[in-house]
């Protein structure tokens, strides 16, 4: 009988036939969603003998959603991901410039869902713009609630932009043309702290080298310059056994190295050297600008998993981390290994190792078969280009353990 997932003492209480919601997501949502859920109740069914099962429900969000209740973001979505705790999703759709506000982003402010957790590293057959790509094995924490992205922005021409102008310029001196539009971008001490603490706590239980914190301190001293004053104060307070600052380290040094660098260099250093890296904590933009780029050098973004997580509550949403791709709708080509292997994240989450194992498995083998979708398969030599949903097929045939 399919149950509620539960959070008891801190921890995912996960039953043997979990009742998990979905959104399918809008353009090649439904494409890439069809096929990994194939993928995902093979790997379940596989590893577990047959004794476990997912229920999976069907939430609503973006253009399904508007559609057929008249909402974007239905209240029940909300609802739905609170009351059975995780979740996974496709891509929404969010205007430029005018129109709704991002859907994702609402979802990760509602729920709390501060980690926007981002593992990047190679699978050997994707093609990649980079020499050394299997160099490249980092885990991004982008903080997912402060930032820019908090939303507090006033529109050009408008009364409220006028006396926020206004204001500034009494209170501060701030002098701001008068046609601006005008934003804002907090960094708390207690958000910062959290997201770091959990990228701390995730390095020291994978046995991680180095947690760097990715910042324009130089510029912004006293948000991004806070953020990681915060963090080498957080590392030290917290986990002074078992990590080390970047200045004070011993040869032969055991201990985590905390280190920080500026978002800039580091965009070039993750070419030049992406063996200095590791473990990345971050703000919510610079985290959005460097995940993908990351992702380029080990195959893009058809390739890329990520996560929200609040490990307080133990609210989590899965999700491809690529957008809609509207001109690819409906024509089942594209890749879905970006949701695929958002599954296996959540697998992991769950305590379904061995489910998550085969997944990632059945797709390294597809992969180094030669047996990808039209993205990789334009930039490989030999390859066998295959449709969204034959892929998935492959993945489940290449399941062995
Ligand atoms: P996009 O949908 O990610 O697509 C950009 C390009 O990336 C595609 O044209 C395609 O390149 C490639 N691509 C993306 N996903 C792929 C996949 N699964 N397999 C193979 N190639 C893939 O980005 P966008 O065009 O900037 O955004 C479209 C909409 O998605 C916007 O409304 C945006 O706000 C939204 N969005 C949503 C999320 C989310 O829900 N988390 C994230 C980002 C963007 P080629 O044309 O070269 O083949």
């Amino acid at each position: 009988m399919s149950e509620k997932i539960t959070w008891r003492e801190n921890r995912i209480i996960v039953p043997e036939e979990p009742i998990i919601p979905f959104i399918e997501g809008d353009g090649t949502g439904p494409d890439i969603w069809r096929a990994a859920v194939r993928v995902f109740d093979a790997a379940v069914r596989i590893s577990s003998g047959g004794k476990r099962k997912i229920e999976w429900l069907e939430v609503l969000a973006g253009e399904k959603a508007k559609n057929l209740t008249g909402d974007w973001l239905p209240e029940a979505t909300i609802e739905s991901f609170r009351e059975h705790r995780i979740g996974i999703k496709g891509p929404l759709t969010t205007p430029v410039g005018g129109g709704h506000r991002s859907l994702n982003v609402a979802l990760r402010r509602i729920l709390d869902l501060y980690v926007c957790l981002r593992p990047v590293s190679y699978y050997p057959g994707v093609p990649s713009p980079v020499k050394e790509p299997q160099l490249v094995d980092m885990v991004v924490f982008r903080e997912n609630t402060e930032d820019v992205y908090a939303g507090l922005e006033l529109k050009s021409g408008t009364p409220e932009a006028a006396r926020l102008i206004e204001f500034c310029e009494k209170e501060f001196g701030w002098r701001i043309r008068p046609d601006s539009g005008v934003g804002m971008k907090p960094i708390s001490r207690a958000g910062s702290e959290r997201l770091i603490r959990a990228a701390i706590r995730y390095a020291v239980a994978h046995k991680r080298t180095s947690v760097t914190f990715v910042h324009k301190g130089n510029i912004q001293k006293f948000t991004e310059g806070a953020f990681t004053e915060w963090g080498y104060d957080l590392a030290r307070r917290e986990f002074g056994e078992q990590t080390v600052r970047w200045n004070e380290t011993r040869e032969n040094e055991t201990r985590i190295v905390i280190q920080d660098t500026i978002a800039d260099i580091f965009l070039q250093q993750i070419l030049t050297r992406p063996r200095n890296f590791d473990v990345i904590a971050t703000m919510n933009l610079n985290g959005d600008y460097l995940s993908d780029a990351l992702a380029a050098q080990v195959g893009g973004i058809g390739i890329a998993p990520g996560a929200n997580i609040n490990d307080e509550s133990g609210y989590a949403i899965f999700e491809a981390t690529h957008g809609t791709a509207p001109k690819y709708a409906g024509k089942n080509v594209i890749n879905p290994s970006s949701v695929i292997l958002s599954g296996k994240m959540m697998f992991e989450y769950m305590g379904w190792l061995e489910a998550a194992e085969l997944i990632e498995h059945g797709l390294k083998e597809t992969i180094a078969r030669g047996t990808v979708t039209y993205d990789f398969a334009r930039l490989t030599r030999g390859a066998t280009e295959v449709s969204t949903s034959a892929f998935a097929d492959h993945v489940i045939e290449n399941m062995t353990l």
